[in-house]
């Protein structure tokens, strides 16, 4: 006998296996059985028991790596009934059991130091130009110098990218009143994180420069690329040796130094009239987060918390436009908001796909009176568009009205999600300049995605910090046409001098 099909099942019903004698009935429940075994077998496959990869592994399964047949929280999908709890924490799967170190180098191993033979290209002279005390004018003749240090950068020409070794010299001159002023390296933004040995201080006295740091930066988050690869890419392709403890350190600094630019843009964002919103799971040291977007024409702004409302707030304090988003309950409190139409209308191509033939016929209904609308307002944007989707309002909701108790749970769950947020489904039919998906925020989150599947997440706070600000700066950047590379380097130069950069300007 070959496996039942869903045409088999739509022809069964309780009639029929009350018409059953009694053997026909056993083969029939035996058989429904098999179907049941395989198709839970196949519902519990993850990347422990079968050939799946980690990445498809359900994001809201608390131990994937442990008995699977426990309980799972499952996404609750659109509504006010998301109740993850988001402070749990949850295991990674490629972690198979804890581990006790500290990330890094262990206490007692072998330390490396620095292996590179340094042949300096160019000495950098740094004299302070007025004496500290009488603010008299110095003269550089009579400077001595007392610190330096080795800087590399990146140098790029036309059809050439190198890397410039250079020595900084620090002078220090005595004044004619007898004091003696030295010139310092410029510091900037400390970032403290609990337990850390040695804080993250921008200083221009590093061993990389502005523009090298930001190529590492961009070789890790724009090109997903792990530390131990971009410190394979730098020394095979440029011949530079640098550690992986160092190239940590660039990326770290690019994100500290990108933290002023995003306070510029909340507050820009602010007056925005159109912004798009959407969220997808992140990782951080295991613990379950949320990485959130809000992104409008010219601005994006990335970062990664929970996901109750307080921490959406923070971004769009007083934000008084439209919002476009899914149906998650943190965004309902807006009264100026539309509903990605796109969401539901996958949702009701599910429906479509139903054994039950009543609710495959009203999903079909369902899907024809959302696509309708979609196209009444594509195609009409200067006739009266009210008259037009009148009638089409009104089919939506009398089939929402008829779903929305109808046994098949899928159909029914989607006709009262309609129902329950009604005004924002329908919001573009006073307000037709609306977009009706969000496809703007999905798109943005795509390479996040792709980043959180490749690395499982970020290890601290501060590192959850600086991949968002490094995200919203870079994705603003392509917004307003300009490259976020130049921006990010001179962010870092000034930073490093603690000077707060200009605003990313708009072309
Ligand atoms: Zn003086």
């Amino acid at each position: 006998m070959g496996r039942l099909t869903k045409k088999d099942l739509a022809q069964m019903n309780e009639a029929y296996f009350e018409s059953l004698d009694h053997e026909r009935l056993v083969k029939v429940a035996s058989n429904l059985l098999n179907l049941g075994i395989n198709l839970i077998e196949r519902l519990e496959q993850n990347s422990s028991n079968s050939s799946k990869p980690p990445s498809s592994d359900n994001p809201f399964d608390k131990a994937t790596n442990k008995d699977t047949s426990k309980e799972k929280p499952s996404k609750k999908e659109e509504g006010n009934t998301k109740s993850v709890s988001e402070e749990e924490k949850i295991e990674l799967p490629q972690v198979k059991e804890e581990s006790k170190g500290t990330p890094g180098r262990q206490v007692g191993s072998k330390g490396f130091g620095r292996t590179l033979i340094l042949e300096c290209d160019e000495i950098v002279p740094h004299y302070p130009s007025n004496c500290n005390a009488c603010d008299v004018e110095l003269s550089q003749t009579r400077a001595s110098v007392y610190t330096g240090y080795y800087t590399y950068e990146l140098e790029i020409r036309e059809l050439e990218i190198r890397v410039v070794c250079n020595l900084h010299h620090y002078y220090a001159i005595v004044c004619d009143c007898g004091h003696e002023t030295r010139a310092v390296p410029g510091t900037g933004y400390v970032s403290y994180v609990e337990g850390r040995k040695k804080e993250l201080k921008l200083t221009e006295a590093v061993m990389v420069g502005p523009l090298l740091t930001t190529f590492i930066s961009a070789l890790s988050v724009r090109y997903r690329m792990s530390r131990v690869k971009i410190k394979e890419l730098l020394s095979y392709w440029l011949g530079l040796d640098i550690s992986v403890g160092t190239i940590d350190r660039c990326i770290r600094e690019a994100g500290v130094a990108c933290f002023p630019v995003v306070e510029q843009l909340i507050e820009e964002i602010q007056k925005e009239e159109l912004i798009h919103i959407d969220e997808t799971p992140w990782y951080e040291k295991g613990m379950f987060r949320w990485l959130w977007v809000v992104i409008s024409k010219m601005t994006a702004i990335y970062f990664i918390g929970t996901r109750k409302k307080e921490e959406l707030l923070l971004v769009i304090t007083a934000y008084m436009g439209w919002i476009v988003s899914d149906g998650y309950g943190a965004y309902r409190h807006y009264e100026k908001r539309q509903r990605c139409l796109a969401h539901l209308i996958r949702k009701a191509v599910a429906i479509t796909g139903a054994v039950d033939e009543e609710a495959k016929k009203l999903g079909n209904e369902l899907l024809d009176a959302l696509r309708q609308l979609i196209k009444a307002i594509s195609e009409e944007k200067e006739v009266d568009v009210r008259k037009r989707c009148g009638p089409l309002i009104d089919k939506l909701e009398n089939i929402c009205n008829i779903g929305k108790d109808n046994r098949y749970s899928k159909l029914r769950d989607l006709s009262r999600e309609i129902l329950n947020d009604w005004d924002a489904v329908v919001a573009f039919v006073n307000n037709t300049e609306l977009p009706l998906t969000n496809n703007e925020a999905e798109r943005a989150l795509r390479h996040a995605v792709i980043a959180r599947r490749i690395s499982f997440g970020t290890r601290t706070n501060e590192g959850s910090r600086v991949y968002a600000s490094l995200l919203s700066v870079i994705e603003t950047c392509l917004l307003r046409k300009q490259n976020p590379w130049t921006y990010i380097a001179k962010t870092i130069a000034l930073g490093r001098k603690g000077i707060t950069p200009a605003a990313i300007p708009v072309s």
